[in-house]
């Protein structure tokens, strides 16, 4: 199926052919369609790559069939910055989180240097500009799981010396920051006293705020704490299937008023809530399976993670039709403005992506769909990356003081 949707996506742009997964392409929009999004600056804000890279051994500069990332069909897709999430799970926040954050972090730097003459790392706005007018790719770093600061302000400022530029504040469970949107129960009512002082060094230092994760309550403190707007890397719309992942509308236009932006999900499971629930249904039904799992690979993350997607893939439901994606996208359009809306995939990081976009070959199939439903050329640009960068530099502008870092 991906080897496939790369072949069509190939022939498309080369040839300009009128089918793609068996949906009539109008090949006049296509044409139209591919010419916006060349000279876009396209932004996917979350992709979990590096932890692929970690675990299954791939190597970013060829093309794998072991995930959903690689920087041939990065330029297939257009697709012109990346962020790369270091993945720490909460599991790991009582050991010693920030040595996996870090070995990750060196991962991204080998991986990257490896191919100097196909992308770099970038470490601001003004990077992402630089890059963008070279054939080059910009990998940006991100951080997924608060916890690997370790309670330490100073570890936080090494991370973004490192070149960490956001930091989601905790992931599926709660950790020393903030409460997360899928703990069983709160554990400070929203903020940690110490997420409130990270959330003040994230803005002084001039790191983006992600509260893609975060609970609700957690949310609310830090549209309350942050002096910069803040975004959401990978996030989708709950009105819309309604999982506590997701945003609410009274979230969306808080955001929104805070000037940040929702960076939609492309995972079907938060696109689509027939899909998650039925994906609920195969999470229990082998849950047995997966606690032995875990139990036999204590040691062996690399050996759990093959194991683990095997069975997931076992009996996966079929992902939706990429409009789902769409009227995520236009959702937030009608409720919060065309400003505060773009695109974080969670590549390599879900199991199951609207038909069509199973990789990050399929993006210009996101702007074909948005010129289908109307918008014009300066709409979609906004949300195929400004949207992000007017937030990125207003992050940058409001930087207090020195880091002490070379970037
Ligand atoms: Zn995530």
């Amino acid at each position: 199926m991906k080897k496939q949707g790369i072949i069509y996506i190939a022939l498309l742009i080369i040839f300009g052919i009128g089918l793609i997964h068996g949906e009539d392409i109008d090949k006049k929009l296509w044409q139209k369609a591919l010419e916006i999004h060349q000279h876009a600056l396209v932004i996917d804000t979350h992709c979990d790559t590096p932890m692929i890279m970690m675990n299954e051994n791939i190597d970013i500069g060829k093309r794998n069939d072991k995930g959903d990332f690689d920087l041939i069909r990065m330029k297939e897709g257009g697709v012109d910055a990346i962020f790369f999430a270091v993945f720490v799970s909460n599991d790991m926040d009582e050991k010693q989180p920030s040595k996996i954050a870090l070995e990750t972090i060196d991962e991204i730097y080998r991986q990257v240097g490896a191919y100097p003459e196909l992308t770099e790392i970038a470490y601001s706005t003004q990077d992402i500009k630089k890059l963008h007018k070279t054939a080059k790719r910009a990998i940006l770093i991100g951080m997924e799981n608060g916890g690997p600061v370790e309670g330490s302000l100073p570890l936080l400022r090494i991370f973004y010396r490192l070149g960490v530029r956001y930091i989601t504040l905790t992931h599926s469970n709660n950790n020393h920051i903030s409460d997360s949107s899928t703990a069983k129960e709160p554990k400070w009512n929203g903020l940690s006293e110490f997420g409130k002082e990270v959330v003040k060094e994230m803005n002084d230092l001039g790191m983006i705020i992600d509260v893609s994760h975060i609970s609700d309550k957690a949310f609310y403190d830090v549209i309350e704490q942050s002096r910069v707007p803040v975004i959401a890397s990978h996030s989708c719309v709950r009105a819309l299937c309604d999982v506590p992942r997701n945003m609410s509308d009274d979230m969306i236009k808080a955001l929104a008023k805070n000037g940040g932006v929702i960076q939609i999900n492309f995972f079907s499971g938060f696109l689509d809530k027939e899909f998650y629930d039925k994906s609920e249904e195969i999470r229990r039904k082998y849950k047995p399976e997966m606690e032995a799992l875990k139990e036999k690979y204590k040691d062996d993350r690399k050996g759990y993670w093959a194991e683990a997607v095997k069975l997931w893939r076992k009996d996966a439901p079929p992902a939706p039709e990429i409009e789902t994606l769409i009227d995520h996208i236009e959702f937030v359009i009608k409720l919060a403005g065309i400003d505060h809306v773009g695109l974080g995939s969670d590549f390599d990081g879900a199991g199951s992506f609207p038909t069509g976009l199973e990789d990050i070959s399929g993006f210009p199939l996101i702007t074909y769909h948005l010129l289908k439903r109307g918008y014009t050329e300066s709409d979609i640009k906004k949300v195929l990356g400004e949207n992000f960068m007017r937030i990125f530099e207003k992050v940058e502008k409001g930087k207090k003081g020195k880091t002490g870092g070379s970037k």
